[in-house]
């Protein structure tokens, strides 16, 4: 099946005290249509810088995209003109954030901004958009729909807020909603519901979901398939079964090794030891997870590690497995 997305050797790097800085370097992955896609990784791996890069939303003052394809339907998003691109935002792509708070705006009525969504992209007379607002309120579980289309944003509990703007993501019914860490802000019976929520959108609709994470649990009940980022690479990808039940990196290793238990709430994945090099301190060669790695071999300081296929749909990029080594295979994508 032809991919709906495809992240093709993406580059992406901010400037900072006149140097330029790469915060995605090289990633590579597909999402299939009807597709689930989680992306995993602890803060500081370029996850949410992916998804920006994508809607095409940098910070312009310091961010760009400096090398490879953002293709959407085989389009180069980066050759779109602003304006096309607002055509494609919230009705191809949509995306829902962490906090919702933020992307709401506070001094608009919650049934105000999902009409503006609606009318941004269909030319129906307003009270037509005002029963359809009404009626994805009703589609995202809000039952009292009629009353809170005139209420503000801070008049609702979060994870009401955060069923508003599943709601106005989904009104154009668009082909590919990515989800930025969507529960993380909430309460755990919430997320569970929330999630629920979009499992359910995803399948009624068809849309593809490109899931961000850093909770392992939420990728178990979620993904289809699994893209594993550290450090602004892809280290490992696979199907959901064979990340859980076969993990090939050390940074997937003990990722699984640290999901927290179920009454923990998993805030960071901390407990590998060390961090994330920030992006003014990421090794120039070599593998970027040396430092934390328990399996570190010398050569990993001075080889680049290839992402590569170890068996069929399954990349990884270590020097434990031959096919990651330079000369061994060229890079792959899946
Ligand atoms: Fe660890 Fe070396 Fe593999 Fe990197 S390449 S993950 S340091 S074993
Ligand atoms: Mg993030």
């Amino acid at each position: 099946q032809n991919a709906l997305l495809e992240i093709d050797n993406l580059h992406t790097g901010f400037n900072i005290d006149g140097d330029f800085h790469h915060a995605i370097k090289g990633v590579s992955f597909d999402v299939k249509p009807k597709e689930v896609v989680c992306v995993v990784g602890e803060s500081g791996c370029g996850k949410s810088v992916m998804s920006l890069s994508i809607m095409q939303l940098l910070p312009k003052h310091n961010g760009k995209i400096d090398k490879g394809e953002i293709r959407f339907n085989g389009q180069n998003l980066a050759e779109l003109s602003e304006k096309q691109m607002n055509g494609i935002r919230g009705k191809d792509i949509s995306m829902i954030f962490q906090e919702p708070m933020t992307a709401l705006n506070p001094v608009l009525t919650i049934g105000f901004q999902i009409d503006e969504v609606l009318l941004n992209h269909s030319k129906t007379s307003k009270e037509q958009v005002r029963k359809k607002s009404i009626q994805l309120l009703k589609d995202v579980g809000i039952s009292r729909s009629e009353q809170i289309v005139h209420e503000y944003p801070h008049q609702l509990s979060g994870g009401m807020r955060q069923r508003v703007m599943i709601a106005m993501a989904i009104a154009c019914e668009p082909a590919l909603l990515i989800a930025d860490e969507p529960t993380t802000a909430l309460d755990v019976t919430v997320q569970a519901q929330i999630l629920e929520l979009i499992k359910k959108i995803q399948d009624d609709k068809g849309m593809a979901v490109m899931l961000i994470t850093h909770d392992l649990g939420v990728v178990a009940e979620m993904a289809d398939r699994v893209v594993v980022m550290y450090a602004g690479q892809v280290v490992e990808q696979s199907d959901v079964d064979r990340i859980f039940h076969d993990p090939k990196h050390p940074y997937t290793q003990a990722l699984l090794g640290s999901i927290p238990k179920m009454d923990e709430k998993a805030d960071e994945l901390n407990t590998i030891k060390g961090i994330v090099p920030t992006l003014t301190k990421m090794p120039k060669q070599g593998c970027r997870f040396v430092d934390r790695c328990p399996a570190a071999m010398p050569e990993c300081k001075q080889i680049d590690p290839q992402l590569a296929e170890t068996d069929k749909g399954h990349t990884v990029r270590c020097l434990l497995y031959k096919e990651s080594q330079p000369g061994e295979k060229a890079e792959v994508r899946t």
